[in-house]
């Protein structure tokens, strides 16, 4: 049996508020049963979703910053809720996150020349200090930045596109088995943006995956292999993204295609899709706990769709959560 990258394997995640006096407990199931697969080949995966579909909180699993409810999450067949201290050392070489803002995440009294000396020592990447000093101008010139005319300063002197490419640089320094990128670039122009998207497809040619968590469908389209919709917690449709974007076929995903002004999305990428933009964030109040999440909004609605939830059933080149589906086949 192949050895797959990382596999979540019918991940739930419940978040309980706890009651105090008249004001009741609270649970949210943030996730429900997602399965989602990555394989040793390079591959960029786009998970995408509205906010508040859980596509955060899959980020945060993967991360080992959440313990899953139930499911599990593995990385190279081993099970990550069994992994002791070592484990996830390791991990969090191999496995790395990208930011919105990577700003937080340096001290700013560090300059950034410190950020790269600490990773390489961290994890022993170099033999000697002549390598490490050939590393990171290396790391720093692949991804667009001038050793000289950054070295030496600090987080908030670099601009913001520099703060990402600098993100970047240190990923290239580690050579990691995965990225995990949460909606990197929604802070920075089109033009940065295109830079970024390019040196994440650069990483997949060395051999760095890439989940890209996106509520832009264009940015999707434009870097992704294969493309998985989240809707409300549940995966409804996941598939090769030439197949997902040119034939949708869970309504949910119909709607948002049609929501793309040019019919290549891959020339007006830069153009935002938004998710929310079609409303979705509406979805899954209608059809009762045990309906379609889109019972509400769907126009080829049935009966059945409003007291029993469709499970994703694979097709011939995708999988897909709905009932006219599973009929068609
Ligand atoms: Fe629409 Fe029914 Fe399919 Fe849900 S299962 S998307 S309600 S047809």
């Amino acid at each position: 049996m192949t050895e797959k990258l990382l596999q979540l394997e019918k991940v739930t995640k419940v978040f309980r508020r706890a009651g105090l006096g008249l004001v009741r407990e609270k649970s949210t199931r943030a996730l429900d049963e997602i399965s989602l697969t990555m394989y040793p080949e390079p591959a960029i995966v786009a998970l995408v979703g509205e906010s508040g579909s859980g596509k955060t909180t899959v980020c945060r699993l993967i991360l080992g910053l959440k313990k899953a409810s139930s499911g599990q999450i593995l990385y190279k067949d081993r099970d990550v809720s069994q992994w002791l201290e070592k484990d996830w050392k390791n991990y969090r070489k191999e496995v790395q996150i990208v930011f919105q803002d990577p700003y937080g995440t340096y001290n700013p009294f560090y300059r950034v020349d410190r950020v790269l000396w600490t990773v390489i020592k961290k994890f022993h990447l170099t033999s000697s200090d002549r390598e490490s000093r050939q590393l990171i101008d290396e790391s720093l010139e692949a991804v667009g930045l001038r050793p000289r005319e950054i070295l030496g300063r600090y987080p908030h002197q670099l601009s913001g596109g520099e703060r990402q490419r600098f993100m970047l640089a240190r990923i290239y320094l580690m050579k990691p088995n995965l990225l995990v990128c949460d909606e990197p670039v929604s802070m920075i122009d089109a033009a940065l943006r295109a830079m970024f998207l390019d040196h994440l497809r650069d990483f997949k040619k060395l051999g760095i995956s890439c989940l890209y968590i996106t509520h832009d469908l264009n940015i999707a389209y434009f870097i992704a292999d294969s493309v998985v919709i989240l809707c409300s917690g549940q995966i409804i449709e996941s598939g090769k993204t030439e197949s997902v974007v040119t034939d949708p076929l869970h309504p949910y995903t119909k709607e948002l295609i049609s929501s793309i002004p040019n019919p290549d999305p891959r020339k007006k990428w830069t153009e935002k899709l938004e998710a929310e933009s079609v409303g979705l964030q509406k979805l899954g109040k209608g059809a009762g706990e045990q309906g379609c999440i889109f019972y509400d909004r769907c126009r080829y609605a049935m009966a059945k769709c409003e007291k029993k939830r469709p499970s994703l059933v694979k097709t011939k080149d995708r999988e897909v959560a709905c009932f006219l589906t599973l009929e068609a086949n």
